[in-house]
């Protein structure tokens, strides 16, 4: 989800610049892997995808968002291996170590969403309820209850707003 919420920001593009996509790719396991100019405007485009896919899930149109993602997956060169390595233990690589950063990114995360899809958890994915936020999250909660995107943050801006309201009335 973080990819499409750069896009999704009430404070601008949070894909602006090629160290944007670069901090993204070192806080996942692609620490190492330069980025290229050519990967800020590709990240973009397979943002825009996801977000598509995010859409598709949350309104339950399954069939839309699996075509969508095969379609991404295929796109970026997904080929999935097995790795061990570093003291790690067995782990998915999702692309080939060659692949460009842009490409592994959007593989990563539609990877992800099609993780989602095939445990029946789709309908977990929801955009926030927060008026001025726009982000999307999965909802982990067992009675799927969950309503912001961060409830320190959303949850809580939203709460002072309502009593804030009240007292005024
Ligand atoms: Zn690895
Ligand atoms: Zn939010």
């Amino acid at each position: 989800m973080e990819l499409i919420n750069t896009g999704r920001s009430a404070g601008g593009d949070g894909l602006g610049t090629l160290a944007d996509l670069q901090g993204m790719a070192d806080r996942y396991a692609f620490a190492g892997i330069r980025g290229k100019v050519a990967d800020l405007a590709r990240a973009r485009e397979y943002r825009t995808r996801l977000d598509s896919i995010v859409m598709a899930c949350e309104a339950g149109a399954e069939a839309a968002a699996i075509e969508q993602i095969n379609a991404l997956l295929s796109e970026a060169g997904a080929s999935p291996q097995i790795a061990a390595h570093d003291g790690r233990g067995p782990h998915l690589h999702v692309s080939r170590p060659t692949a460009p950063l842009a490409d592994r990114i959007a593989a990563h995360f539609a990877m992800g969403l099609a993780w989602l899809v095939v445990a029946g958890e789709a309908g977990r994915i929801r955009s926030c309820e927060s008026p001025s936020c726009r982000a999307v999250f999965v909802d982990f909660s067992r009675n799927r209850s969950r309503r912001y995107c961060d409830s320190r943050t959303c949850g809580n801006r939203l709460h002072v707003a309502a009593y804030r309201a009240r007292k005024h009335a």
